[in-house]
């Protein structure tokens, strides 16, 4: 089935059940509306000769457009190419040509930068963009242009378009050399998305708090296509994250679900006037993107009434999600792991080296394998074989390992592994001790090069509010508590780390920055 098709039936189901509520552009729509909406935009990109297969850009922090464009270009077999708002000309250059787009849709501006000054530089540069189309500007003409495709060619359109066509890419963050651009089918995501709701038993009487970004799965696939396969209601509190913005959403909307990175969930818990927010109409909602600390786990669900809340793991080349927590999961099971693998989906965990399937219990490569695997980084054969193996098993990168009931824990990254001595540290297990302690609010551990261990272990704390604590007294907590050799021997105290827009520490960042500082 497409994603066209999928939403076709749940707007027979549910017309009038609301589909979308922007709070920031204070729109509501239900699920009618939206497909009509969908449409417009649909035959507006055709009366501008756009076809299936071209590519069309989306450049722009969340709103309710964003998602429209989403299902339009779906519908029509269009392939959506997400940009990341943070992108700057150059980035943006690059992923124009690579991905050969046709067309772009963006806001005016977005903070302080001047997104059209950017893409009518690159416009000029570029033979294969020919359109650029601005919401709060150009948008409503382009919109109206619909008119000029006719109910009949549409649906031919519609009628060619096959589920395992490619629709979306999403470029890697590019720590490694060149972006790549990963590239999803209907297949891909309207599976992932409709398995992921599933767990969360996601019904029509859902609405589901969205602060993360679009541009990323955790928005398109793990929000947005998990609700409307299921008929449920997304709400778009802000453009990009604001805690108050989004926890005022959830009181005012009653909504039922909430959706964060752990880094917005501490930011939501560490507001002053947190206990003014009444947010007793949650029942549960997704943790993802990086390791969730057990510690903040169990504040979420102690403090903001997600008993449910659940934990996914996966990557964007996944589509994203290859495990989760379930529902109704023993309670350490739940706080503690990444859960188990999703359904219609095989996981194994090998010794990056040899490639064997390692015993239970033990950390290996985790390497997955099923529909959510993505159809291949866009024009890229040489970076596509490098992860894909020819038995399609995905490998990760990631470090992870498999109890005996099937849990699955992550305990690091392969990349970010430390080792000090010849001896193997995970960041993961130093980080989730020091949170732990009542004065921490967040930390993050990295290596950094020394001449006599090779690397050093370093971690930069941030503390709550108001506390006052010294190295001294963290390194006094780690001692016989942890191995001397894990604790960190550097500790830097910070008010922020570096992110990324979708709300992840950048540790390649706080490792140039601490390798610097110290000489
Ligand atoms: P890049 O674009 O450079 O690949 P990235 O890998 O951070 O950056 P994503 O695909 O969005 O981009 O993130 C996937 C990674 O995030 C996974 O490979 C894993 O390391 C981490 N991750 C995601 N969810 C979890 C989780 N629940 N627990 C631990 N780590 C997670
Ligand atoms: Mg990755």
């Amino acid at each position: 089935e497409t994603i066209g098709q999928n939403l076709e039936k749940t707007v027979a189901q549910y017309p009038n059940a609301i589909a979308l509520i922007s709070v920031h552009q204070n729109i509501r729509m239900d699920y009618i509306t939206f497909w009509e909406e969908t449409t417009k935009v649909a035959k507006a990109l055709l009366a501008k000769g756009i076809q299936s297969g071209d590519r069309v850009g989306i450049w722009s922090p969340n709103r309710y457009e964003w998602v429209i464009l989403q299902y339009a270009t779906s519908r029509i077999g269009v392939v959506l190419v997400n940009l990341n708002p943070a992108y700057r000309k150059k980035e943006l250059q690059y992923v124009v040509n690579q991905s050969g787009m046709k067309m772009i849709v963006s806001a005016l501006s977005y903070k302080t930068s001047d997104y059209s000054k950017m893409i009518a530089k690159i416009k000029r540069k570029t033979d294969c963009l020919k359109e650029a189309i601005f919401f709060d500007d150009n948008w409503d003409d382009f919109v109206a242009m619909h008119t000029e495709t006719s109910d009949a060619i549409i649906e031919a359109v519609e009628a060619r378009v096959q589920f395992d066509d490619p629709i979306n890419l999403q470029y890697t963050s590019g720590t490694t050399g060149f972006p790549k651009g990963v590239t999803l089918s209907h297949h891909n995501i309207l599976n992932n998305g409709y398995f992921i709701g599933e767990r969360l038993h996601y019904t029509n009487l859902d609405k589901v708090c969205l602060p993360v970004p679009f541009f990323h799965c955790f928005g398109m696939v793990i929000g947005n296509l998990s609700i409307t396969s299921h008929g449920a209601c997304m709400v778009i509190p802000s453009e990009s994250f604001d805690p108050k913005a989004t926890l005022q959403a959830v009181q005012d909307e009653k909504c039922t679900s909430l959706y964060g990175v752990p880094t917005m969930f501490i930011a939501e818990l560490q507001l002053p006037n947190f206990n003014d927010y009444d947010l007793t109409s949650l029942r549960t909602g997704v943790m993802a993107g990086s390791p969730c600390p057990v510690e903040i786990m169990k504040q979420v669900q102690s403090k903001m009434y997600m008993k449910e809340v659940s934990i996914c793991y996966g990557m964007t080349e996944t589509s994203p999600v290859s495990t989760q927590t379930l529902i109704g999961a023993p309670l350490d099971k739940q706080v503690s792991t990444v859960g188990t693998v999703q359904d219609h989906l095989e996981i194994k965990i090998i010794n990056p080296e040899t490639g064997e399937i390692v015993p239970r219990g033990v950390s290996g490569e985790l390497c997955t394998r099923g529909y959510s695997v993505m159809l291949k980084y866009w024009d890229n054969p040489e970076a596509t074989q490098q992860v894909l193996d020819s038995a399609r098993w995905m490998h990760t990168g990631d470090l992870a390992m498999i109890d005996e009931e099937g849990y699955i824990s992550i305990t690091g990254r392969i990349k970010d592994i430390i080792i000090r001595g010849g001896e193997n540290v995970s960041p993961r297990e130093i980080e989730e001790y020091l949170y732990t302690h009542e004065n921490v609010e967040d930390v993050q551990v990295i290596g950094v090069p020394d001449e006599k261990y090779g690397e050093e272990i370093m971690a930069w704390v941030k503390l709550i509010s108001g506390s006052i604590v010294t190295e001294e007294d963290l390194r006094a907590f780690c001692k016989d508590e942890i191995a001397h050799y894990k604790i960190p021997k550097y500790w830097k105290f910070v008010d922020s780390f570096p992110m990324t827009v979708s709300g992840k520490v950048r540790k390649v960042e706080m490792r140039e920055i601490s390798t610097k500082e110290l000489g």
